[in-house]
Protein backbone atom coordinates (compact mmCIF):
# COMPACT_ATOMS: atom_id res chain seq x y z
CA UNK A 1 0.00 0.00 0.00
CA UNK A 2 1.45 3.74 -0.87
CA UNK A 3 0.49 6.74 0.71
CA UNK A 4 1.10 10.53 0.48
CA UNK A 5 1.33 12.82 3.13
CA UNK A 6 0.03 16.46 1.83
CA UNK A 7 -1.40 19.49 3.26
CA UNK A 8 -3.42 22.51 1.95
CA UNK A 9 -1.33 25.77 0.06
CA UNK A 10 -3.39 28.09 2.73
CA UNK A 11 -5.01 28.69 5.26
CA UNK A 12 -8.35 29.44 4.21
CA UNK A 13 -8.44 27.10 1.55
CA UNK A 14 -7.52 24.46 4.49
CA UNK A 15 -10.96 26.00 6.13
CA UNK A 16 -12.72 25.64 2.79
CA UNK A 17 -11.72 22.04 2.09
CA UNK A 18 -13.19 21.05 6.18
CA UNK A 19 -16.43 22.33 5.34
CA UNK A 20 -16.89 20.72 2.31
CA UNK A 21 -15.66 17.09 4.28
CA UNK A 22 -18.50 18.42 6.73
CA UNK A 23 -15.44 19.08 9.56
CA UNK A 24 -17.40 22.68 10.18
CA UNK A 25 -15.69 22.86 13.85
CA UNK A 26 -12.62 22.91 11.78
CA UNK A 27 -14.17 25.04 9.10
CA UNK A 28 -14.54 27.58 12.07
CA UNK A 29 -11.90 27.10 13.90
CA UNK A 30 -8.60 29.66 14.39
CA UNK A 31 -5.01 29.11 13.97
CA UNK A 32 -4.40 28.01 17.11
CA UNK A 33 -7.12 25.42 16.91
CA UNK A 34 -5.64 23.53 13.39
CA UNK A 35 -2.24 24.12 15.35
CA UNK A 36 -3.14 21.72 17.75
CA UNK A 37 -5.57 19.08 15.47
CA UNK A 38 -4.44 15.94 14.48
CA UNK A 39 -3.27 14.36 10.84
CA UNK A 40 -6.40 12.92 9.06
CA UNK A 41 -6.57 9.76 6.95
CA UNK A 42 -8.87 11.76 4.66
CA UNK A 43 -9.60 9.44 1.58
CA UNK A 44 -8.33 5.69 0.63
CA UNK A 45 -7.49 5.06 -3.45
CA UNK A 46 -7.01 2.31 -5.82
CA UNK A 47 -4.98 2.61 -9.17
CA UNK A 48 -4.25 0.61 -12.10
CA UNK A 49 -1.01 0.60 -13.95
CA UNK A 50 -1.36 0.06 -17.95
CA UNK A 51 0.29 -3.34 -17.05
CA UNK A 52 -2.67 -4.80 -14.91
CA UNK A 53 -1.24 -4.22 -11.39
CA UNK A 54 -3.69 -2.56 -9.09
CA UNK A 55 -2.53 -1.29 -5.84
CA UNK A 56 -4.03 0.59 -2.80
CA UNK A 57 -3.31 3.77 -1.35
CA UNK A 58 -4.20 6.44 0.98
CA UNK A 59 -3.83 10.32 1.39
CA UNK A 60 -2.84 11.76 5.13
CA UNK A 61 -3.53 15.69 5.76
CA UNK A 62 -0.56 16.64 7.87
CA UNK A 63 -3.39 19.23 8.97
CA UNK A 64 0.09 21.83 8.45
CA UNK A 65 -0.25 24.96 6.07
CA UNK A 66 2.34 27.58 5.04
CA UNK A 67 0.90 29.92 8.01
CA UNK A 68 2.65 27.47 10.75
CA UNK A 69 6.02 27.46 8.85
CA UNK A 70 7.39 29.94 11.36
CA UNK A 71 5.74 27.72 14.37
CA UNK A 72 8.92 25.50 14.39
CA UNK A 73 7.80 22.98 16.94
CA UNK A 74 4.02 22.69 15.58
CA UNK A 75 5.55 22.36 11.65
CA UNK A 76 7.79 19.41 13.37
CA UNK A 77 4.91 17.61 15.58
CA UNK A 78 2.65 17.79 12.25
CA UNK A 79 5.25 15.97 9.52
CA UNK A 80 5.99 13.91 13.05
CA UNK A 81 2.48 12.67 13.29
CA UNK A 82 1.50 12.50 10.17
CA UNK A 83 4.00 9.42 9.33
CA UNK A 84 3.52 7.92 12.57
CA UNK A 85 -0.04 7.83 11.32
CA UNK A 86 0.88 6.41 8.22
CA UNK A 87 3.14 3.69 10.15
CA UNK A 88 0.26 2.51 11.95
CA UNK A 89 -2.25 2.76 9.34
CA UNK A 90 0.16 -0.20 7.50
CA UNK A 91 1.28 1.44 4.81
CA UNK A 92 4.53 0.66 3.17
CA UNK A 93 5.54 3.45 1.39
CA UNK A 94 4.53 7.48 1.96
CA UNK A 95 5.96 10.13 0.18
CA UNK A 96 6.62 13.19 2.22
CA UNK A 97 4.77 15.81 -0.22
CA UNK A 98 4.94 19.88 -0.39
CA UNK A 99 6.61 21.35 2.56
CA UNK A 100 6.57 18.51 4.72
CA UNK A 101 9.96 16.85 3.13
CA UNK A 102 11.72 20.19 3.76
CA UNK A 103 10.51 20.62 7.40
CA UNK A 104 11.64 17.10 7.90
CA UNK A 105 15.37 17.74 6.25
CA UNK A 106 15.37 21.65 7.67
CA UNK A 107 14.18 20.66 11.01
CA UNK A 108 16.50 17.36 10.91
CA UNK A 109 13.83 15.55 12.19
CA UNK A 110 15.44 12.29 11.85
CA UNK A 111 16.47 12.95 15.43
CA UNK A 112 12.90 12.42 16.07
CA UNK A 113 12.38 8.49 15.46
CA UNK A 114 10.50 7.85 18.34
CA UNK A 115 6.85 8.90 18.36
CA UNK A 116 4.87 8.00 21.52
CA UNK A 117 4.89 4.23 21.35
CA UNK A 118 5.95 4.12 17.87
CA UNK A 119 9.64 4.18 16.44
CA UNK A 120 9.29 5.58 13.00
CA UNK A 121 10.68 3.09 9.90
CA UNK A 122 12.25 5.81 7.69
CA UNK A 123 12.72 2.86 5.00
CA UNK A 124 8.70 3.70 4.53
CA UNK A 125 9.38 6.87 3.89
CA UNK A 126 10.42 8.74 0.46
CA UNK A 127 10.52 12.45 -0.54
CA UNK A 128 9.92 11.38 -3.89
CA UNK A 129 12.37 14.41 -4.92
CA UNK A 130 14.33 11.87 -7.21
CA UNK A 131 10.74 11.80 -9.70
CA UNK A 132 10.48 15.26 -9.64
CA UNK A 133 13.71 16.26 -10.88
CA UNK A 134 13.64 13.22 -13.62
CA UNK A 135 10.14 14.86 -14.30
CA UNK A 136 11.58 18.32 -14.36
CA UNK A 137 14.05 17.24 -16.94
CA UNK A 138 11.97 15.37 -19.25
CA UNK A 139 10.07 18.77 -19.35
CA UNK A 140 12.75 20.95 -20.32
CA UNK A 141 13.88 18.38 -22.74
CA UNK A 142 10.59 17.82 -24.54
CA UNK A 143 9.08 21.36 -24.60
CA UNK A 144 12.05 23.88 -25.07
CA UNK A 145 12.35 22.44 -28.47
CA UNK A 146 9.08 23.11 -29.34
CA UNK A 147 9.67 26.58 -28.37
CA UNK A 148 12.54 26.83 -31.30
CA UNK A 149 15.24 26.27 -28.41
CA UNK A 150 18.08 23.76 -29.49
CA UNK A 151 19.23 23.02 -25.96
CA UNK A 152 22.46 21.59 -26.82
CA UNK A 153 23.04 25.78 -27.90
CA UNK A 154 21.02 27.34 -24.93
CA UNK A 155 21.62 28.44 -21.51
CA UNK A 156 19.80 26.61 -18.63
CA UNK A 157 19.70 28.63 -15.38
CA UNK A 158 18.59 26.76 -12.33
CA UNK A 159 17.75 28.55 -9.62
CA UNK A 160 17.63 26.12 -6.49
CA UNK A 161 21.05 24.58 -8.04
CA UNK A 162 22.02 23.62 -5.00
CA UNK A 163 18.87 21.99 -3.08
CA UNK A 164 18.12 18.25 -3.58
CA UNK A 165 16.52 18.81 -6.49
CA UNK A 166 18.22 21.19 -8.25
CA UNK A 167 21.69 19.68 -7.89
CA UNK A 168 20.34 16.47 -9.57
CA UNK A 169 18.72 18.92 -12.32
CA UNK A 170 22.02 20.01 -12.78
CA UNK A 171 24.13 16.94 -13.16
CA UNK A 172 21.42 15.17 -15.29
CA UNK A 173 21.20 18.51 -17.55
CA UNK A 174 25.36 18.22 -17.62
CA UNK A 175 24.92 14.84 -18.72
CA UNK A 176 22.41 15.64 -21.59
CA UNK A 177 24.34 18.10 -22.83
CA UNK A 178 23.76 22.02 -22.73
CA UNK A 179 25.49 25.05 -23.80
CA UNK A 180 26.09 26.55 -20.44
CA UNK A 181 24.75 25.76 -17.18
CA UNK A 182 24.04 29.26 -14.68
CA UNK A 183 23.96 28.10 -10.96
CA UNK A 184 21.59 30.40 -8.30
CA UNK A 185 21.33 30.14 -5.06
CA UNK A 186 21.40 32.81 -2.02
CA UNK A 187 24.97 30.96 -0.39
CA UNK A 188 27.72 31.39 -1.75
CA UNK A 189 29.59 27.98 -0.39
CA UNK A 190 27.55 25.46 -1.68
CA UNK A 191 27.48 26.67 -5.33
CA UNK A 192 31.44 26.76 -5.56
CA UNK A 193 30.95 23.07 -4.16
CA UNK A 194 28.52 22.23 -6.71
CA UNK A 195 30.42 23.91 -9.28
CA UNK A 196 33.44 22.11 -8.33
CA UNK A 197 31.66 18.53 -8.58
CA UNK A 198 30.15 19.38 -11.99
CA UNK A 199 33.25 20.64 -13.04
CA UNK A 200 31.10 22.92 -14.99
CA UNK A 201 28.58 25.88 -14.84
CA UNK A 202 29.16 29.63 -14.01
CA UNK A 203 27.60 31.15 -10.48
CA UNK A 204 25.61 34.14 -11.08
CA UNK A 205 22.80 36.03 -9.32
CA UNK A 206 19.20 35.62 -10.13
CA UNK A 207 19.26 39.35 -11.57
CA UNK A 208 22.51 38.22 -13.25
CA UNK A 209 21.28 34.77 -14.51
CA UNK A 210 17.41 35.76 -16.21
CA UNK A 211 18.67 37.61 -18.60
CA UNK A 212 20.91 35.00 -20.19
CA UNK A 213 18.82 32.12 -19.64
CA UNK A 214 16.74 30.42 -22.37
CA UNK A 215 15.71 27.88 -20.06
CA UNK A 216 15.04 28.92 -16.58
CA UNK A 217 14.44 25.76 -13.99
CA UNK A 218 12.90 26.99 -10.88
CA UNK A 219 13.25 24.78 -7.72
CA UNK A 220 13.29 27.26 -4.79
CA UNK A 221 10.28 28.29 -2.56
CA UNK A 222 10.66 31.73 -3.54
CA UNK A 223 9.56 34.67 -1.54
CA UNK A 224 6.05 36.25 -2.84
CA UNK A 225 7.77 40.00 -3.01
CA UNK A 226 10.13 38.52 -5.74
CA UNK A 227 9.16 40.42 -9.13
CA UNK A 228 10.54 39.31 -12.50
CA UNK A 229 11.17 42.25 -15.36
CA UNK A 230 9.75 40.12 -18.29
CA UNK A 231 10.96 42.40 -20.60
CA UNK A 232 14.77 41.45 -19.33
CA UNK A 233 14.26 38.12 -20.33
CA UNK A 234 15.52 36.16 -24.07
CA UNK A 235 12.32 35.55 -26.29
CA UNK A 236 11.42 32.80 -26.62
CA UNK A 237 12.14 31.90 -23.09
CA UNK A 238 11.28 28.47 -21.03
CA UNK A 239 10.44 28.69 -17.90
CA UNK A 240 9.53 25.11 -15.39
CA UNK A 241 7.66 26.46 -12.12
CA UNK A 242 9.13 23.75 -10.04
CA UNK A 243 8.84 25.14 -6.93
CA UNK A 244 5.84 25.29 -4.10
CA UNK A 245 3.93 27.08 -4.43
CA UNK A 246 3.45 27.30 -8.08
CA UNK A 247 2.95 31.18 -8.53
CA UNK A 248 5.28 32.18 -11.69
CA UNK A 249 2.82 32.23 -14.27
CA UNK A 250 1.56 35.83 -13.08
CA UNK A 251 4.92 36.98 -12.03
CA UNK A 252 6.63 36.20 -15.43
CA UNK A 253 3.94 37.18 -17.80
CA UNK A 254 5.70 38.88 -21.05
CA UNK A 255 6.36 38.33 -24.18
CA UNK A 256 7.55 35.04 -25.68
CA UNK A 257 7.72 33.90 -21.94
CA UNK A 258 6.22 30.40 -21.58
CA UNK A 259 5.70 28.86 -17.89
CA UNK A 260 4.97 25.26 -17.58
CA UNK A 261 3.98 23.97 -14.04
CA UNK A 262 7.01 22.09 -13.06
CA UNK A 263 7.10 18.29 -11.29
CA UNK A 264 3.23 17.72 -12.24
CA UNK A 265 2.91 14.42 -13.65
CA UNK A 266 -0.45 12.91 -15.69
CA UNK A 267 -1.79 9.46 -15.10
CA UNK A 268 -2.81 7.53 -18.00
CA UNK A 269 -6.49 7.48 -16.43
CA UNK A 270 -8.85 9.30 -14.54
CA UNK A 271 -8.26 7.93 -10.45
CA UNK A 272 -11.31 8.41 -8.36
CA UNK A 273 -10.02 11.18 -5.35
CA UNK A 274 -10.52 14.38 -4.48
CA UNK A 275 -6.80 15.17 -3.45
CA UNK A 276 -5.46 16.77 -5.83
CA UNK A 277 -8.65 19.42 -5.93
CA UNK A 278 -7.49 21.56 -3.92
CA UNK A 279 -4.05 21.05 -5.30
CA UNK A 280 -5.16 23.52 -8.00
CA UNK A 281 -4.65 20.77 -10.78
CA UNK A 282 -5.80 21.75 -13.99
CA UNK A 283 -6.95 17.61 -14.51
CA UNK A 284 -6.81 16.95 -10.53
CA UNK A 285 -8.47 13.56 -11.73
CA UNK A 286 -5.70 12.74 -13.36
CA UNK A 287 -2.49 15.10 -12.68
CA UNK A 288 -0.68 15.23 -9.07
CA UNK A 289 2.58 16.31 -7.68
CA UNK A 290 5.81 14.53 -8.92
CA UNK A 291 6.71 13.47 -5.46
CA UNK A 292 3.26 11.55 -4.91
CA UNK A 293 3.77 9.59 -7.73
CA UNK A 294 7.01 8.14 -6.81
CA UNK A 295 5.20 6.76 -3.65
CA UNK A 296 2.70 4.66 -6.37
CA UNK A 297 5.84 3.89 -8.45
CA UNK A 298 7.70 2.60 -5.69
CA UNK A 299 4.51 0.52 -4.46
CA UNK A 300 4.18 -0.29 -8.00
CA UNK A 301 7.45 -2.09 -8.29
CA UNK A 302 7.26 -3.62 -4.70
CA UNK A 303 10.58 -0.90 -3.82
CA UNK A 304 9.35 -0.32 -0.23
CA UNK A 305 12.34 1.34 0.49
CA UNK A 306 13.20 5.01 1.28
CA UNK A 307 14.35 5.51 -2.53
CA UNK A 308 14.74 9.57 -2.20
CA UNK A 309 16.25 10.22 1.68
CA UNK A 310 18.30 13.21 2.83
CA UNK A 311 20.07 15.76 0.82
CA UNK A 312 21.86 15.73 -2.45
CA UNK A 313 21.75 12.13 -2.77
CA UNK A 314 19.81 11.75 -6.04
CA UNK A 315 22.04 9.85 -8.23
CA UNK A 316 21.44 9.82 -12.12
CA UNK A 317 21.26 5.96 -11.94
CA UNK A 318 18.58 6.78 -9.76
CA UNK A 319 16.71 9.20 -11.88
CA UNK A 320 16.63 6.47 -14.97
CA UNK A 321 15.24 3.90 -12.78
CA UNK A 322 12.18 5.96 -12.01
CA UNK A 323 12.13 7.64 -14.81
CA UNK A 324 11.51 3.83 -16.77
CA UNK A 325 9.28 3.16 -14.27
CA UNK A 326 6.78 6.14 -14.26
CA UNK A 327 6.98 5.54 -18.37
CA UNK A 328 6.09 1.64 -17.75
CA UNK A 329 3.29 2.82 -14.86
CA UNK A 330 1.37 5.31 -17.46
CA UNK A 331 2.88 8.76 -16.05
CA UNK A 332 3.71 11.40 -18.43
CA UNK A 333 5.25 15.35 -17.20
CA UNK A 334 3.13 17.52 -17.99
CA UNK A 335 3.65 19.57 -21.24
CA UNK A 336 2.85 23.41 -22.76
CA UNK A 337 -0.51 23.12 -24.32
CA UNK A 338 0.47 23.89 -27.38
CA UNK A 339 2.93 26.41 -29.13
CA UNK A 340 2.26 29.40 -31.44
CA UNK A 341 5.38 30.94 -31.54
CA UNK A 342 3.91 34.34 -32.66
CA UNK A 343 2.04 34.78 -29.76
CA UNK A 344 3.09 37.13 -26.98
CA UNK A 345 2.46 34.80 -23.79
CA UNK A 346 1.27 31.08 -23.37
CA UNK A 347 1.30 29.85 -20.32
CA UNK A 348 1.17 26.11 -20.14
CA UNK A 349 -1.33 23.94 -18.48
P1 LIG B 1 16.06 22.27 -0.90
O1 LIG B 1 15.77 22.95 0.38
O2 LIG B 1 16.93 21.06 -0.90
O3 LIG B 1 16.71 23.33 -1.91
C1 LIG B 1 16.25 24.63 -2.05
C2 LIG B 1 17.22 25.37 -2.96
O4 LIG B 1 16.71 26.68 -3.22
C3 LIG B 1 18.61 25.56 -2.38
O5 LIG B 1 19.54 25.57 -3.44
C4 LIG B 1 18.52 26.97 -1.77
O6 LIG B 1 19.82 27.48 -1.61
C5 LIG B 1 17.71 27.67 -2.86
N1 LIG B 1 16.96 28.85 -2.45
C6 LIG B 1 16.10 28.97 -1.42
N2 LIG B 1 15.59 30.21 -1.39
C7 LIG B 1 16.13 30.89 -2.45
C8 LIG B 1 16.00 32.21 -2.95
N3 LIG B 1 15.23 33.11 -2.33
N4 LIG B 1 16.69 32.56 -4.05
C9 LIG B 1 17.51 31.67 -4.66
N5 LIG B 1 17.67 30.38 -4.23
C10 LIG B 1 17.00 30.00 -3.13
O7 LIG B 1 14.63 21.97 -1.55
P2 LIG B 1 14.19 20.81 -2.55
O8 LIG B 1 15.21 20.64 -3.61
O9 LIG B 1 13.75 19.63 -1.76
O10 LIG B 1 12.86 21.46 -3.17
C11 LIG B 1 12.97 22.60 -4.03
C12 LIG B 1 11.57 23.16 -4.34
O11 LIG B 1 10.80 22.21 -5.03
C13 LIG B 1 10.76 23.52 -3.09
O12 LIG B 1 10.08 24.73 -3.36
C14 LIG B 1 9.77 22.38 -2.98
O13 LIG B 1 8.60 22.76 -2.31
C15 LIG B 1 9.52 22.08 -4.43
N6 LIG B 1 9.01 20.72 -4.65
C16 LIG B 1 8.09 20.58 -5.65
C17 LIG B 1 7.59 19.34 -5.95
C18 LIG B 1 6.61 19.24 -7.08
O14 LIG B 1 6.12 20.21 -7.57
N7 LIG B 1 6.27 18.07 -7.54
C19 LIG B 1 7.97 18.14 -5.20
C20 LIG B 1 8.97 18.39 -4.20
C21 LIG B 1 9.47 19.65 -3.94
P3 LIG B 1 20.12 28.73 -0.62
O15 LIG B 1 19.45 28.42 0.68
O16 LIG B 1 21.61 28.81 -0.55
O17 LIG B 1 19.52 29.91 -1.30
Amino acid sequence: MFGLIGHSTSFEEARTKARSLGYDAFADGDLDMWCAAPPQLVERVEVTSPTGRTIQGAYIDSVFVPEMLRRFKTAKRKVIKAMELAQRSGIDITALGGFTSIIFEDMNLLREQRVSAVELDWKRFTTGNTHTAWVICQQVETNAPRLGIDLARARVAVVGATGDIGSAVCRWLQRRGVAELLLVARRPQPLVELQESLGAGRILSLQEALPEADVVVWVASLPQSLEIDAAQLPNPCLMIDGGYPKNLDSKAAGPGVHVLKGGIVEFWQDIGWQMMEVAEMAVPQRQMFACFAEAILLDFEELHTNFSWGRNNITLEAMDRIGEASLRHGFKALELESVDRSSPVLVGA
